[in-house]
């Protein structure tokens, strides 16, 4: 995980890049265990930060290839993914009086450090997960699979009724019926 001490960031500000592959974030990762999915390729991240008064401000470029599951056909598929951030961060125990409404003025998100360190590789996963949709589609038109029999219908259509295909429970009919 890649961190910067704020003792070292300058007002002039630093260029960085840097790049990590899955198993460098999966510890970071498993906090968000009920999130599914894999890195394609590494998280690579361009950032620009700097030193403005007590606060640290990050504007960066967070670009990586995810692995999604698409929720109707469940099927992987890639996703790329390239998020700019821009965060101000403030020392945790200033409060953010006057400063807070000249960020909001400036419709920047704002959070705090502690301990004298920038956890930036966190900060570069967090910005993943803020871009993840919600419900993933391999495709606007995916038809998903079958309700009863299962068939993924983006490769064939199957032979099952519109009936059958209203109610969930003909399985159950037939099965009753047998
Ligand atoms: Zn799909
Ligand atoms: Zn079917």
């Amino acid at each position: 995980m890649f961190t910067i001490k704020v003792d070292e960031i300058t007002e002039e500000g630093l260029d960085l890049e840097w790049e990590e592959d899955h198993p460098s974030i999966m510890a970071f990762l498993k906090n968000f265990s009920q999130i599914d999915f894999d890195l394609e390729e590494p998280l690579r991240t361009k950032a620009r930060v700097w030193k403005a008064g007590q606060s640290v401000v990050i504007q960066a470029t967070v670009q990586t290839v995810l692995q999604l599951h698409c929720v109707r056909c469940l099927k992987e598929f890639p996703y790329p993914l390239s998020s700019a951030l821009n965060l101000t961060l403030l020392p945790s125990k200033k409060a953010p009086h006057e400063e807070e409404v000249e960020l909001k003025e400036e419709e920047m998100e704002s959070t705090f450090f502690e301990g004298g360190e920038i956890r930036l590789s966190e900060i570069a996963c967090e910005q993943i997960f803020l871009d993840l949709p919600y419900q993933p589609l391999c495709d606007e038109a995916c038809k998903g699979l079958c309700p009863v029999c299962g068939k993924d219908l983006n490769l064939s259509n199957c032979d099952c009724t519109p009936d059958e295909l209203e109610s969930g429970f003909s399985v159950l009919k037939k099965l009753r019926l047998n």
